[in-house]
């Protein structure tokens, strides 16, 4: 975003709470953190140069490579001397008359600009432990989205993960290996599928480069942003062996769309979805020895409706002698003690605890600041019974206020990377279209907001997401609205509605001119 607002000739402060680029990827430096998109599709495509040197060296890059890549982005486009880090925005409030926000940071700072753009990410405020007794905990203890800077040994000790979703699927065989004793403390299992990780050679790196042009528009008109081919045919259109072929064929490829990129009606048929629960559940039975911690491992909910894990060896690290799998639902957590954590009916002698419990996802970094609107309205107010936005990029009331990936757009159930691409271009293409028609001010009109919400809500209903307890629909989050969040017909379908919009004059925007009061009156 800054190095296109760079390009449009107008200027930009950045404003970062961590100590150097890279967020989720900055934050999330538990041992086993790796992307589950291919790492060719998880790159940038806006620099033919950066595409062409940069050499990713696994089929799924780990953290520490994907971290590296956006410092050398940082450092290639220079963007640092734009970027104030160390630096939490607490309140964002727009001035009608001045047509302009003013940010103000814990650091004392206060940042005045015409526009705000929101990149505060979908997972970037993590669910706080709450856990009673932790404050007596004498070991050491840490959440995955919050991983020290210098590394954390766990050789010989005894640790507790507490969580199996995507964070504790991928710890969790890492911890087992050099860790005397892992407990995992499971509440609710998850669908796992095999990464089927490899280093990538240099034939097939260069071969992803040559076509890498194609390959990213194949993304951006698809479903989840990635270039496979779409499924074109539905599950009970094939014979069973047919079926359980096409699923093996899925689970040998490995990765996040296994299973789901096998037939069409996935996510919107139940009968169609059970067969390939019935699949996963097999494999589980089939990896993990022991039969009753098999049972506990297998998964109930319909597959994908939580957000589907790749692991490296996850069902497997059950068949070591050292871990023990225990299910929360039936021996809650009573506390956390100075030496570990007691159950209902037995205490766990722990040296360490890892909490792999997630975040407060997509609307919590919005929530997280005080964002007033026209007439001091709260944004954390205005969205009490669920967000509301127009596109996922606007909110009718917070004028000049974009965010990227927002609710209301694929976001989360897309190749982040791609999405995030596409809403730079987005608002960096309405910016210089406001510059050049002679405005400077740009809102969602609340029918168009309406209207929005409306198709977002429809689409969502014919699927089988909001059947699910997931952060999709903020079911980790006790008392927040429960609303299937994300955008589901696809980052194509989805991308093209955006086109027509700005097509027709940006049909639904309220697009003005205001006071200019900001230098250059252009500052974002
Ligand atoms: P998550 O999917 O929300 O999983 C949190 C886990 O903690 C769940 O198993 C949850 O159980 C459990 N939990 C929460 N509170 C608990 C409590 N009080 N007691 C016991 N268990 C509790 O969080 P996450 O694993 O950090 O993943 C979040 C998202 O980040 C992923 O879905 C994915 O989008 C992204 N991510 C991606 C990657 C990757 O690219 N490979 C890696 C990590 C994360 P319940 O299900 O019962 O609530």
């Amino acid at each position: 975003m800054l190095h296109r607002i760079r390009g449009l000739g107008m200027t930009a402060r950045v404003l970062e709470r961590g100590d150097d680029v890279g967020g989720t990827w900055y934050w999330n430096r538990y041992p086993g953190a790796r992307c589950d998109i291919e790492s060719i599709d998880y790159s940038y495509s806006f620099d033919e140069s950066l595409t062409r040197e940069w050499r990713w060296t696994e089929r799924y890059a780990t953290q520490p490579e994907i971290l590296a890549y956006l410092q050398h982005a940082a450092d290639r486009f220079d963007l640092r001397r734009d970027i104030t880090f160390n630096t939490t925005v607490l309140t964002a409030d727009w001035d009608d008359a001045a047509n302009a926000w003013t940010l103000r940071c814990d650091t004392g700072d206060t940042v005045r600009a015409t526009y705000c753009v929101m990149a505060t990410g979908c997972l970037s405020v993590v669910k706080q432990p709450d856990f009673p007794g932790l404050s007596d905990f004498a070991g050491e203890w840490y959440h995955t989205g919050r991983w020290p800077h210098q590394p954390v040994d766990f050789t010989d000790k005894s640790v507790a993960v507490i969580g199996t979703g995507s964070s504790g699927i991928q710890v969790i065989p890492r911890i087992a290996a050099v860790a005397r004793q892992l407990y995992v403390l499971q509440r609710t299992p998850n669908y796992s599928m095999p990464a089927q990780n490899r280093p990538l050679d240099e034939v097939e790196l260069e071969a992803a480069i040559a076509t890498f042009a194609e390959r990213r528009k194949i993304c951006e008109y698809s479903d989840a942003g990635v270039p496979h081919p779409p499924p074109t045919q539905s599950t009970f259109e094939v014979s069973p062996d047919e079926r359980r072929a096409r699923f093996e064929e899925g689970w040998q490829r490995g990765g996040i769309n296994a299973l789901s990129a096998a037939f069409t009606d996935f996510f919107t048929n139940e009968a169609a979805n059970k067969e390939a629960q019935d699949f996963a559940r097999a494999k589980i039975r089939q990896i993990v020895r022991d039969p009753h911690t098999a049972e506990l491992l297998c998964p109930n909910h319909h597959i994908g409706t939580k957000r589907t894990c790749v692991d490296i060896g996850y069902f497997e690290t059950y068949n070591r002698d050292n871990v023990e799998l225990i299910d929360v639902r039936a021996h809650p957590i009573s506390r956390i003690t100075r030496t570990g954590i007691q159950l209902s009916d037995r205490h766990l002698d722990v040296d360490g605890i890892v909490f792999a419990i997630g975040y407060d996802a997509i609307t919590g970094a919005l929530a997280d600041i005080d964002i007033r609107g026209t007439g001091g309205r709260l944004l954390r107010d205005y969205w009490a019974n669920g967000p509301r936005t127009l596109l996922g990029l606007q909110i009718a009331g917070f004028p000049n206020l974009f965010t990227i990936t927002g609710p209301g757009s694929p976001s989360v159930l897309s190749n982040m990377v791609v999405s995030i691409e596409q809403h730079v271009d987005w608002i960096s293409d309405c910016l210089r279209h406001l510059r050049e028609s002679g405005f400077n001010r740009i809102e969602a009109s609340p029918e168009a907001e309406q209207r929005w919400m409306e198709h977002v809500a429809e689409l969502a209903a014919e699927t089988l997401y909001p059947q699910a307890n997931s952060w999709y629909v903020g079911a980790n989050i006790p008392g927040k609205p429960r609303v299937l969040m994300p955008y589901v017909a696809g980052c194509g379908q989805y991308r093209h509605e955006c086109e027509q919009v700005v097509k027709n004059g940006y049909d639904g925007f309220i697009l003005g001119a205001g006071p200019i009061t900001v230098s250059e009156g252009a500052r974002t």
